[in-house]
């Protein structure tokens, strides 16, 4: 496994990371507790060693699972990323008094003293003004208070993430479905990450299901063309018998300028899968060819959050 520096962090972390969306069930499947458990020590066996989670995640309960994974893990064997902010799919709360509740709650269910990175989670639902004065300085006091290594923000529209990393100091940024086979318009965000050496994480290599063989769950934003496109191509990585995940994987994990790409999975087999792939060459002519399928919808997003967040 390879691994990067998380920008001004100074983190070395695996290239491919764990995202714990899935631990706690209910967002792509159910999942078996002792399953998800295995999944995290698997990871950590493989060399993977960032986790990102979030209180929303299974409304807590991926943090709930994940701390009873590694309560037999060394703490010096992995980072620890959650957030702050969400709370459900409508609830939202970025005040200075929840957040800094919340980190508490966070500590507790993951059974640690300190998170490694505390993020702003999902801001475009949010009221800018209100995370660059409010939220952010929390975060930062409990930097202070030793609750937290480093801070960072999360969330779908890049215009957000930028203005965010223009208007306030963050150490990371989380952006997800932007560095993908279907979509690479985090690109257009790297020279000012780069400058400012903000730590850039990249979330969702599959686009959330768009590029798997099972499909997308009922949530899931892209519009239908996007969805037709995804299961196009993933049928014709079938008639090569090639799997368009493995391409997918490949192709996130391999652009230098992404300090680590994280893909969820509560699957012992799908992680091994996923790390495998990064031991292979990418296949080059699947990719010219699944890359010219996706042309027509290439880089089209939608809206997410609050329309002037977009
Ligand atoms: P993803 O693109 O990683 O896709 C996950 C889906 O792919 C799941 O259904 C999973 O079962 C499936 N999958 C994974 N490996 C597979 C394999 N080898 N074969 C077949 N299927 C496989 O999307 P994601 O889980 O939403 O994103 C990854 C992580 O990034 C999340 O768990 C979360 O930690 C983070 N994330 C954060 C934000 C945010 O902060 N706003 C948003 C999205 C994702």
């Amino acid at each position: 496994m390879d691994h990067r520096i998380l920008g001004k962090t100074g983190l070395r972390v695996s290239a491919l990371s764990l995202g714990a969306s899935s631990l706690g069930g209910g967002v792509f499947r159910a999942v078996d507790e002792s399953e998800a458990i295995r999944t995290v020590h698997a990871a950590i066996e493989l060399g993977i060693n960032f986790i990102d989670v979030s209180p929303f995640y299974g409304l807590t309960r991926a943090e709930t699972v994940l701390g009873k994974a590694l309560r037999t893990v060394p703490r010096d064997q992995y980072y620890i990323a959650t957030k702050v902010g969400r709370y459900g799919d409508n609830e939202f709360d970025f005040s200075a008094q929840r957040v800094t509740a919340s980190v508490d709650e966070s500590l507790s269910r993951l059974g640690l003293d300190y998170i490694d990175l505390i993020q702003s989670h999902d801001n475009e639902y949010g009221d800018l003004n209100q995370i660059v004065n409010e939220t952010i300085p929390a975060l930062r006091k409990l930097q202070v208070a030793g609750k937290a290594r480093f801070v960072g923000v999360t969330g779908y529209p890049l215009r957000m993430l930028e203005t965010l990393v223009d208007r306030t100091e963050v150490d990371t940024i989380l952006s997800y479905d932007h560095y993908s086979l279907n979509d690479t318009s985090l690109l257009s965000l790297l020279p000012v990450l780069k400058e400012k050496n903000v730590g850039v994480i990249s979330a969702s290599p599959l686009s959330q299901g768009l590029l798997t063989n099972r499909g997308t769950p009922a949530w899931h934003g892209a519009s239908d063309d996007i969805k037709q496109a995804c299961s196009k191509a993933a049928a014709w990585c079938r008639e090569k018998n090639a799997d368009i995940t493995k391409l997918a994987v490949q192709f996130s994990v391999r652009n230098p300028e992404i300090a680590t790409t994280l893909v969820g999975t509560a699957s012992g087999t799908n992680i091994r899968n996923n790390v495998s792939w990064l031991e292979e060459p990418i296949d080059e002519e699947l990719l010219d060819g699944v890359l010219e399928i996706l042309n027509p919808i290439a880089d089209k997003t939608w809206i997410v959050g609050r329309p002037e967040n977009n």
